[in-house]
């Protein structure tokens, strides 16, 4: 299959500035530093990593809505980097973003009508007002919500409610993809899975493909057909969301899932505790080498330290950017403490 969008060698970079006097730059932070990935139609792809990781930043650079260093974004079999005015308006149309609380935007005094209307005339589909209101009645029926919702405000809604309300106005736009940061990290649990069925449910009957993007691996393990981990502005590992949770091989990601507790107290914790010693490096001033060599158990002199490793295909769909990922693997290497 053809991917529906695919990323090759992302990058983006923001300069930083120096004081408002001498405003020039002294630097850059490398925010999303070359990541390549595909994500095919209907599929489900969740990206996880620590807050700081550029997660937000690479979903927002696939959209435009901040201008990608360097790399190519082909969606639909077009360039995206390439689109001018109408054209990227309309490919934008086709590629809609939902936030964590898409209310918080809002002026208090905005109603939900007037923002759904905005997002519909951010794209020239608010002319008829037959028509607009039917739209809206749809999105929001899609959602579970009544027609009357669109007369009240955002304090009156709960967060399960805001975030449909947020889904509504993506899916008034007759999206393909949709980019959702975090779009449940700020609800209870019970909640969470509410809204995260729903997406399923509105995935099949919408034709959509979702890059879901969360710091709670637990997030996207049921709803993600692939996940890939990022850490410091690059991908780390990517494999079907099974062959990630049963046998992560980067590091990085046997340390994140070390972290997660073990649902049920009467099964045996046979992994492997693995802490991470230190924080994460500036993504101003990222380690050379392997990104994670600085904190990695397993780091080697002095190959770890001087060359990045690439993304490299060890099993059909699992992808690992590690030098010595099959002897970790394979219990050749024997984890070694990390001076933080
Ligand atoms: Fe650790 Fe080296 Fe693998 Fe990086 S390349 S994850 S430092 S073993
Ligand atoms: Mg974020």
């Amino acid at each position: 299959d053809a991917p529906l969008i695919e990323i090759r060698d992302l990058k983006v970079h923001f300069p930083i500035k120096s004081g408002m006097l001498f405003d020039r730059t002294v630097g850059y932070v490398y925010a999303v530093d070359g990541v390549s990935l595909a994500i095919r139609a209907g599929e489900t792809y969740g990206l996880v990593g620590e807050s700081g990781c550029g997660k937000s930043t690479l979903g927002r650079g696939l959209l435009r809505l901040v201008e990608p260093t360097d790399g190519e974004i082909i969606f639909d079999g077009t360039d995206v980097r390439a689109l001018k005015g109408e054209e990227m308006r309309l490919a934008r149309r086709r590629m809609q973003m939902i936030f964590q609380d898409p209310l918080s935007s809002l002026d208090p005094r905005q109603s939900v009508q007037s923002l759904l209307v905005e997002g519909l005339k951010a794209h020239g589909l608010a002319g008829d007002k037959a028509e607009t209101a039917k739209r809206l009645r749809e999105a929001l029926d899609s959602v579970g919500l009544p027609a009357s919702a669109l007369s009240k405000y955002p304090h009156e809604f709960s967060g399960g409610q805001r975030q449909r309300i947020g889904i509504a106005r993506a899916l008034a736009l007759g999206p393909d993809l949709i980019v959702a940061d975090e779009p449940v990290s700020a609800l209870d649990v019970s909640i969470q899975a509410q809204v995260l069925n729903l997406m399923e449910d509105l995935q099949t009957e919408h034709g959509l493909t979702y890059l879901i993007i969360a710091h709670d691996l637990a997030v996207v393990r049921h709803i993600a057909d692939t996940v890939g981990v990022m850490y410091l502005g690059g991908l780390v590992e990517e494999a079907s969301s099974d062959d990630l949770y049963r046998a992560p091989m980067h590091p990085y990601t046997k340390a994140l899932m070390s972290a997660v507790p073990v649902p049920d107290p009467l099964v045996e914790d046979r992994r492997e505790r693995i802490l991470l010693a230190g924080d994460l490096p500036s993504p101003a001033n990222p380690p050379a080498g392997c990104r994670f060599h600085t904190r990695c158990p397993w780091a080697q002199p002095t190959r770890c330290g001087d060359e990045r490793p690439a993304l490299r295909e060890l099993a059909t769909g699992h992808r690992v950017a590690c030098h010595f990922a099959e002897e970790i693997a394979a219990g050749k290497l024997r984890a070694h403490e990390v001076e933080p």
